[in-house]
């Protein structure tokens, strides 16, 4: 098997030019001796394979004008990966019945097992059918418009008139942005009553009880339990909730409003004009590596072969896709950010954010195999949010991109919001379970009755009286209970992480960002307890250990807005 050197041998290729190479690993003798080659081998294959797609990926999403690189994108996102992952499977199971857990390669084996353990092919079909009723919410989704003074707007753009210091602005943006769901909320609600029967038959088909045990074992949850969760849920409920509500209480005292409504949550208290941190990409890109450098030389360092080597494309312009990412290179060994920024301050998080995946990846670069360096969710995340709240400090200055006070009010913005997000996911959450355990989740009049229930545990200190259907249009607004279910946990656990690493780092920061990199460069090689353990933080699930996290952000608030008041 002669692979190519570079993934520019794969740039063109078809699903017929790479399955020889699965063929081959696929009759290759296999046992104690022959392990570690063919490991080496597949895992190579991966490497180019997956580069390929992703510099496929790049090319588009950077250019969505050119018929070339939409053709050459399709081509690997719809034939070559989704076939290549298929063999993989089978590469896996050979694997797993060799019996053999080489050193380094016991998570990765575990998660192999859990997988093919839940696989059935009945439900094959059904997987087929939600991949169709995902479809058919973003057909919904898409086409929803909202009137705006005699226009009909695309909803995203109504988003700065959301944030405008005219209270009557704000209330008619907030109701244009939501009628379309209360409009639609019939087609949603009967498209969800089919996901969650599709979705509980793949989980009984695989021999559990309900979609919540199967997801647990699907998305190789292996270090915590659904009681967790709620165990989770009830800790936010007693330590979260009532510091939200003190945030949003004074939220209403400074706006100097009788109630808080919901058009009131996203004004900035104290500025009229949105913060400009900066003009361009490359303003952006210079100014994040002033503070990177800062916050560690060898980060700062990455950085800048980052900026050196072309690997952001962060300017918003014609012809590129919406959002931002970053991938991995794992060829080259190199991360990518893609962006489409604008000026503003939800910029530089996004920034620091996919930074924080950025050093993930060139950090684990160093473990030998592709599957030993992308954890699940809960650990990427821990990389990316800590470094959202390691970096803040260094918004300000000497090195970074707003004055003192402007600084004060983007981490003040940021610390409300880790609040706010957290009351936010506890409710997806609980309800999520809800729906997939109270056997009354088919029920669309049951549904919206407990969402109105469980939002009203976790989101207090909001007047809705009035506002029934858009209280109620919240969750449908959710993209992730319909597509990607029960994702959503992930980022809490991954949110308390970082205020730990936060913590260690107010009290020694270079023992701190030593243990964050640590952690960086074990990649995906130990169980979530130990990844979190070696980044100085643990999984949180209780009050106890929720609520010194929870006082240290309060605090920092009060410190906070002494500085921009
Ligand atoms: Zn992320």
């Amino acid at each position: 098997m002669k692979l190519p050197v570079t993934s520019a041998g794969f740039a063109g290729a078809t699903w017929d030019d790479v399955l020889p190479f699965y063929d081959a690993l696929a009759s290759a003798p296999l046992d104690g001796e022959t392990l570690d080659g063919w490991l080496r081998q597949w895992s190579r294959l991966e490497e180019l394979l997956g580069e390929a797609a992703s510099l496929a990926m790049i090319a588009y999403t950077c250019d969505t004008t050119d018929p070339d690189k939409e053709a050459a994108y399709l081509r690997f996102s719809s034939e070559v990966i989704p076939r290549a992952e298929e063999q993989g499977v089978h590469l896996a199971r050979r694997l797993v019945e060799l019996g053999i857990v080489p050193d380094g390669l016991e998570t990765t084996i575990a998660r192999f097992r859990a997988s093919i353990d839940i696989f059935r092919q009945s439900n094959v079909p059904l997987f087929a059918e939600l991949e169709e009723l995902g479809a058919r919410y973003h057909r919904i989704t898409g086409a929803m418009v909202a009137r705006w003074e005699g226009e009909l707007l695309p909803l995203p753009r109504l988003t700065p008139f959301l944030q405008s210091v005219d209270r009557d602005e704000r209330e008619r943006a907030y109701r244009a942005t939501v009628e379309p769901y209360v409009v639609e909320r019939g087609a949603l609600a009967e498209l969800f009553t089919l996901m969650v029967e599709r979705r509980q038959a793949v989980a009984r088909n695989a021999n559990f009880s309900d979609y919540v045990t199967f997801s647990f074992v699907a998305k190789h949850r292996f270090s915590y339990t659904p009681g967790d969760c709620t165990r989770f849920h009830d800790a936010v409920e007693s330590v979260v909730v009532p510091a939200h509500t003190r945030s949003l209480a004074f939220r209403r005292e400074r706006l100097q409003v009788e109630a808080l409504r919901p058009w009131d949550i996203g004004v900035n208290l104290y500025r009229a004009e949105p913060l400009t941190p900066f003009t361009d990409g490359t303003d952006l890109a210079r100014g994040v590596g002033r503070m990177f450098t800062r916050v560690d030389p060898v980060l700062g360092a990455q950085f800048q072969t980052m900026i050196d080597e072309n690997l952001l494309d962060l300017d918003s312009r014609k012809g590129k896709a919406p959002g931002g990412y970053c991938d991995t290179l794992h060829v080259i060994g190199r991360p990518f950010i893609f962006m489409n920024a604008s000026g503003v301050m939800e910029d530089v998080t996004t920034m620091l954010h996919e930074a924080g995946h950025a050093f993930h990846a060139f950090a684990s670069r160093e473990q030998p195999m592709v599957w030993q360096r992308h954890p699940g969710a809960e650990a990427a995340e821990l990389a990316s949010m800590s470094m959202e709240l390691l970096a803040a400090p260094e918004l300000g200055p000497p090195a970074g991109m707003l004055d003192e006070r402007d600084a004060a009010i983007a981490r003040l913005e940021h610390l409300e919001d880790i609040l706010a997000s957290l009351v936010h996911i506890a409710s997806v959450d609980a309800f999520q379970n809800w729906i997939y355990t109270s056997g009354k989740g088919l029920d669309p009049d049951q549904r919206d009755t407990a969402w109105l229930r469980i939002r009203a545990r976790f989101e207090q200190g909001v007047d809705w009286s009035g506002l029934m259907a858009e209280r109620i249009a919240r969750w449908y607004r959710q993209l992730h209970i319909f597509l990607y279910p029960l994702y959503y946990i992930e980022y809490g656990i991954a949110q308390l992480g970082a205020l730990q690493v936060f913590r260690n780092q107010r009290r020694d920061g270079d023992a701190a960002l030593a243990a964050y990199r640590r952690f960086l460069a074990l990649g995906a090689t130990e169980p979530l307890p130990d990844l979190y353990r070696a980044a100085g933080a643990s999984l949180i699930f209780d009050p106890v250990a929720m609520r010194p996290l929870i006082d240290m952000v309060e605090e920092e608030m009060d410190r906070l807005r002494g500085v921009a008041a």
